[in-house]
């Protein structure tokens, strides 16, 4: 199986990232890729907490993307961000935190949200988890219907790395709702170098062939050595015998499709 787009990375404004967009692009290129997302962290990992709570400020490296070319070295380059659920109600990142002035310090005509000014600017969004700690004492029931929220957040295309969330939840819920839909379930190589996660994840992508729920294979590197190196994943789909139609990523055009389904194509 080949894979053609990488749709879950992180450039150096990630913080513990290593790379410049335009190193990730032109190694996209080098390896053959059609596609190339960015996904930020949107989190509150990036930085210590502030007095008066998220500072836009600290998040403005997604206020600019109209600068970044639609095409680089013959790639289609995607703007999106990897936004935090932060609560059981399946919340994201930035949710409650007012912005009533630009990053300049002016008074915005109209207020909005961290988030939703992010939101703004991005194609689609990579759901994840970082920060269990809300989950300790959730039941499966609240961390299922946790993710079947954040699927409904705006521009959410992906639920990402399922399987690091080491609280138990219903998988085949959580997949058939990602069918029913148009959402992805994320195979990430970077989990797949984890045992544990590996272990669920092996279990999640039997689900979704049996349930016929598209999945996205993504590299989620931090580093652009590192993409479009699907290895472990696709070793994974072929032992499974995982179905070739159900990779929505497989080419930019199976992209765009599934872009398209959950009404997110530009
Ligand atoms: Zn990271
Ligand atoms: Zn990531």
């Amino acid at each position: 199986m080949r894979i053609l787009c990488d749709t879950h990375t992180h450039t150096i404004f990630s913080r513990h990232a290593y790379s410049t967009v335009e190193e990730c692009v032109r190694t996209a290129a080098e390896r053959g890729l059609e596609l190339y997302g960015a996904t930020d962290h949107f989190s509150a990992m990036l930085f210590p907490e502030r007095p008066g709570g998220p500072d836009l400020r600290d998040y403005q490296y997604f206020l600019n993307f109209r600068d970044w070319p639609r095409l680089w070295y013959g790639v289609q380059v995607m703007r999106g961000c990897e936004a935090d659920i932060v609560d059981l109600e399946g919340r994201l990142f930035g949710h409650d935190v007012p912005v009533t002035t630009g990053i300049a310090g002016d008074l915005r005509a109209v207020p909005t949200t961290l988030l939703a000014h992010v939101l703004e600017q991005c194609d689609y969004v990579v759901a994840s988890i970082h920060g269990q700690d809300f989950l300790r004492t959730a039941s499966s029931d609240q961390v299922t219907s946790m993710y079947l929220r954040a699927m409904e957040e705006p521009k959410v295309l992906t639920l990402g790395h399922v399987d690091r969330t080491e609280a138990p939840f219903d998988v085949d819920a959580v997949v058939e709702a990602a069918r029913d839909t148009h959402h992805l379930i994320e195979v990430n190589e970077a989990s797949l170098a984890r045992p544990a996660a590996a272990q669920r994840l092996r279990h999640v992508v039997e689900r979704c062939a049996a349930i016929g729920c598209p999945v996205v294979v993504n590299t989620d590197t931090h580093i652009a050595y590192g993409i479009g190196r699907f290895d472990r994943a696709i070793a994974l789909l072929d032992e499974l015998g995982f179905p070739e139609e159900l990779v929505a990523n497989r080419t930019a055009e199976t992209f765009h499709e599934a872009l398209a389904a959950a009404g997110l194509d530009v």
